[in-house]
């Protein structure tokens, strides 16, 4: 590992913009208010650096100043640093086959604007949807700019394949090579706007919510395509290419079923959100239609939910014999379904993963609910200012 992907100090000519990243990362960390000493103890660097540092981000708008707690003893105490609230945000939008969805997400971490337009987007034109997400986005900035939050950046979470801004393929949007980045750069929005898989944000969305950042997980989207982001270590595997994490069409029986993509048996034919309502006789119900069921102990809907929740563990079994990642999260609609899906996915993970008795992999259902994708998105913004707060300094 070098010295440039570690939160140690560098000396380069980039160590103004490394330490700058270094002590807001810390003060990010710290659960009270830290002083400008603790920041200077935990990071390694002088106290004369992190006065000037801290006081370039007090001056940016990415920290303030808050009043130190009586202290007992002797000594003035120390005034605490915390992340401003008011300072710049991550923006966030999502669009699947039912709905699209915009928040806005401040640097503490905190949902200040969250608005959801449900609705069915696989009739519609891309040009249509696009423009609806695009605009459903401008509310949510006019709103976080009234309470004093300026977004500084916006992601875009599409169920799809999607390289340089450009959703190569989303099967049940029936979207083949649309521009995406393209429909949101007018309108006054932060930009140029990242555009990504949903699955992948939704897991970088958990990764935040969890507060782990070493963890290791594999997680499984539960929408009507199933997709899938992959965590190692802290850090979102997206491939070298950016089409990591397509889990719906690993193989599970070489000749079932012919699935969409062309292949046959891929785990999206067994495991579907349309495909479990489908298996309990529920076409087109409403996925709390099938839970009540469940609860209630109906015979069809625990077929239906066995049977996924086995097809779900064979092919996580794979990804962790693989990875050796230690949680399976279930979102999306699978949260929904987590107390059905649970117990034959562990079953078939202690099953077929070798290393399962000496490191046991453990499933549950995501952190947050419907609004993880949308969420994962916002923060991933939040996320790159954490990265690099040198870029995001408000001019003073
Ligand atoms: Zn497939």
């Amino acid at each position: 590992m070098t010295a440039a992907t570690t939160d140690v100090p560098v000396r380069q000519a980039s160590l103004r913009t490394h330490n700058l990243g270094l002590v807001l990362r810390q003060v990010a960390a710290s659960a009270e208010p830290i002083s400008r000493a603790d920041v200077a103890a935990a990071t390694g660097l002088t106290k004369a650096t992190v006065s000037t540092l801290v006081d370039e981000l007090l001056g940016g708008g990415l920290l303030v100043e808050v009043d130190p707690p009586p202290r007992t003893g002797s000594g003035r105490p120390a005034i605490g640093l915390r992340l401003a609230a008011k300072g710049p945000a991550g923006l966030g939008v999502e669009i699947t086959v039912d709905a699209i969805a915009t928040c806005v997400v401040d640097l503490t971490g905190a949902v200040r604007v969250a608005l959801r337009q449900v609705a069915d987007q696989r009739e519609r034109e891309p040009g249509a949807v696009l423009a609806d997400a695009a605009a459903l986005a401008a509310d949510a900035l006019a709103t976080a700019r009234s309470e004093g939050v300026e977004p500084a950046g916006l992601a875009v979470a599409v169920p799809g394949l999607v390289s340089d801004g450009v959703v190569r393929l989303a099967p049940n949007l029936g979207w083949r090579e649309v521009n995406v980045a393209a429909a949101f750069t007018d309108g006054g929005l932060p930009g140029p706007p990242s555009v990504e898989n949903g699955a992948s944000l939704a897991a970088l969305g958990e990764l935040q919510a969890i507060g782990d950042g070493g963890a290791s997980f594999l997680y499984i989207n539960g929408e009507a395509d199933i997709g899938a982001g992959v965590v190692l270590n802290g850090h979102l595997h997206r491939g070298s290419r950016g089409y990591a994490g397509e889990l719906g069409h690993v193989t599970i029986r070489p000749d079932g079923p012919r699935c969409r993509c062309g292949a046959r048996g891929c785990l999206q034919t067994y495991a579907s959100l349309d495909v479990i309502l489908a298996a309990a006789g529920l076409d087109g119900a409403p996925l709390a239609r099938l839970a009540a069921l469940a609860r209630a102990g109906a015979h069809p809907a625990l077929m239906a939910l066995d049977e996924a929740g086995t097809a779900l563990g064979v092919a996580a079994a794979d990804a962790v014999n693989l990875l050796d990642v230690e949680t399976v999260v279930l979102g999306g609609g699978y949260a929904l379904l987590a107390p059905w899906l649970i117990g034959p996915l562990e079953r078939e993970i202690a099953d077929r993963v070798t290393a399962h008795q000496w490191a046991p992999v453990t499933a549950r259902a995501s952190t947050h609910g419907e609004s993880a994708t949308v969420m994962g998105a916002a923060n991933s913004i939040v996320r790159a200012i954490h990265a690099a707060p040198a870029t995001y300094l408000r001019p003073t």
